[in-house]
């Protein structure tokens, strides 16, 4: 018989177990006095994680965002407190800062606390600045990521954001900073046309968004796409180009959230996912007076919602 090697495990230890990165083992489930950020992904509550359903069947107390799907709070805990904390209609939102204190008070009240977010929790979700203040204080935090909005709209309306032929690369920006869109390093982001430019929040400052990539450099014809509540049953998906832009999220009849895509990859959104309406002839000839290049002069219209059970969009009508 050969000796046992030195690395082989002991019979009593022989059951596999995870593997975990050392000194952040989290925990299974939310436990007494400790905060789960969940990314509750975008729209459609399906695109949530297992292990954030998980938690959030678990918890005491659950803080949830306007941008989580409703439908994922039936997961709740029958006798789980759940509170919005997101803006509404006719509702502000709660300030961060009492968000952050509503979250320590509730872990240090020895409940298992589940902030739910929108998509994923540390993009564009405050998730950093939450997890900084409760590590602060000394409360145990885990954070279960989630599909962000760039990743379910995408797929929602067939658009790769990479692509080895058309993009090597995606960047994900905000259109509203607390300086300002000004802040952005527009020549950096005009530059680089193999790459796929995701703009969050940024209904209200499209036109500022293309006026600027046109100023430094980008294309006119660039193909770009406004995709508003997407994955949901309401999404509404608008093609144009960088030029015509600012028209079409001024005329598209588009709804916050709303997510814009810039890039070669959009003339990739999939017409099978619903049919193309009728393209207005005079979209995508935008303001700037360029032409529309011929991959972007493509039909424009609505892309509606990727199920077949759900609502078509309205056709986009681009006046001129
Ligand atoms: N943490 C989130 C982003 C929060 S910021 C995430 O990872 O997705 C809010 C912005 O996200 C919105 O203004 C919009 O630009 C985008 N967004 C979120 N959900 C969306 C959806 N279902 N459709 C389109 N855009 C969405």
């Amino acid at each position: 018989m050969h000796p046992k090697p030195p690395h082989e495990s002991p019979p009593d230890a022989a059951a596999p177990r995870p593997i975990r990165a050392s000194g952040s083992v989290p925990a299974a489930a939310p436990a007494p006095g400790h905060v789960w950020l969940v990314g509750a992904g975008p729209g459609d509550p399906d695109l949530i994680t297992v292990r954030g359903l998980r938690a959030l069947q678990a918890a005491d107390v659950v803080f949830h965002d306007s941008l989580a799907a409703p439908e994922l709070l039936d997961h709740c805990r029958p006798d789980a407190l759940r509170i919005p904390v997101g803006k509404r209609a006719g509702r502000h939102s709660v300030p961060q800062e009492d968000i952050h204190v509503l979250l320590a008070a509730h872990a240090r009240a020895g409940l298992a606390v589940v902030r739910l977010k929108g998509g994923d929790p540390f993009i564009f979700g405050r998730g950093g600045e939450e997890m900084e203040f409760l590590r602060a204080q000394g409360i145990p935090v885990t954070v279960v990521p989630g599909v962000t909005a760039a990743s379910g709209c995408a797929a929602a309306t067939g658009i790769p954001l990479t692509h080895r032929d058309l993009a090597a690369g995606v960047c994900l920006m905000t259109a509203h900073r607390q300086d300002g869109v000004r802040g952005l390093d527009w020549t950096s982001l005009a530059a680089d046309r193999q790459r796929t430019l995701v703009f969050y929040m940024g209904l209200s400052q499209a036109g500022h968004v293309g006026t600027e990539l046109l100023l430094h450099g980008l294309p006119g014809a660039t193909p770009a796409a406004l995709i508003s509540q997407g994955a949901t049953p309401r999404q509404k998906a608008v093609r144009c180009t960088l030029a015509g832009l600012a028209r079409a999220a001024r005329h598209g009849g588009l709804e916050s959230p709303c997510l814009i895509v810039i890039g070669d990859v959009v003339a990739l959104a999939d017409p099978a996912l619903a049919p193309w309406v009728e393209d207005p002839p005079q979209c995508g000839a935008g303001h700037s007076g360029e032409a529309p290049a011929d991959r972007a002069s493509g039909p424009a219209g609505t892309i509606a919602p990727g199920r077949n059970d759900r609502p078509a969009g309205r056709p986009l009508a681009c006046p001129a």
